[in-house]
């Protein structure tokens, strides 16, 4: 089966790639590789409250346009002492708009230590949050007729510390920020297998692997 894989990050399509490498007979191409050019509508296809409607909402869009099989994830990190911010608004959290890329990175999690201030290691907890949906039916389309397959939806999710500075160069977005308790380093100071074992978007891509895997088991 091919598999559209419905981002533009390239952090994302490696991260997600090798996840899906264990499925049998699954081919998974980006949206370069389908030949679906940018489009700025694409920046609003996330304006819900929720990371399932954002997920859901994007592999729509795309699914539309492919007609290929389509996953596309929503995620961010929400902050216990922000009562759950910045969450599905991660990617805009610095009220410096316009900005892409390491520089859109850097403003968020300033923004991040500028909201924490002082407060303490014991009460910077949080989470990385990950939701995927895959479409693949043509259900709740205008003139969708059998109902081909049920959307396939899964969460991950990965418990940090938002530390007092930066640690590391690795990973993308608030990784330097986000430690581990568990390997004692940031997501910036582990190897990409490390972080696929431990991140959000590792366990509900793998989750989802598991169902594609049975999917074809029963087929
Ligand atoms: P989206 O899923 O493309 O909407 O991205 C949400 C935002 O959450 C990203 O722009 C990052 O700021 C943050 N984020 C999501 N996953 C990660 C991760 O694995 N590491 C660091 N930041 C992340």
């Amino acid at each position: 089966m091919d598999l559209v894989l419905a981002t533009r990050s390239t952090h994302k399509i490696e991260e997600i790639q090798k996840i899906l490498d264990i499925v049998p007979d699954l081919r998974v191409l980006d949206l370069t590789e389908v030949g679906v050019s940018y489009d700025p509508v694409e920046e609003d296809l996330e304006p819900y409250a929720t990371f399932e409607e954002n997920a859901a909402s994007k592999a729509a869009h795309f699914r539309k346009i492919t007609g290929l099989p389509t996953v596309a994830d929503d995620s961010g990190i929400e902050i216990d002492l922000l009562g759950g911010a910045p969450g599905v608004r991660s990617k805009r959290f610095a009220p410096n708009q316009g900005l892409e890329g390491l520089a859109m990175d850097q403003a968020n999690n300033e923004h991040l230590l500028e909201s924490l201030g002082d407060a303490p290691f014991s009460e910077r907890t949080g989470r990385y949050v990950c939701v995927a949906v895959l479409k693949w039916g043509d259900q709740g389309e205008p003139g969708g007729s059998a109902n081909l397959g049920d959307p396939i939806v899964v969460r991950g999710e990965a418990a940090g510390i938002i530390l007092h500075a930066p640690r590391g160069s690795g990973g993308f977005g608030y990784d330097p920020l986000f430690f581990d308790p568990d390997l004692g380093k940031s997501f910036a100071e582990i190897t990409p297998e490390q972080k696929n074992a431990r991140s959000h978007r590792g366990k509900a891509f793998r989750a989802l692997a598991e169902r594609l895997a049975t999917a074809s088991e029963d087929s």
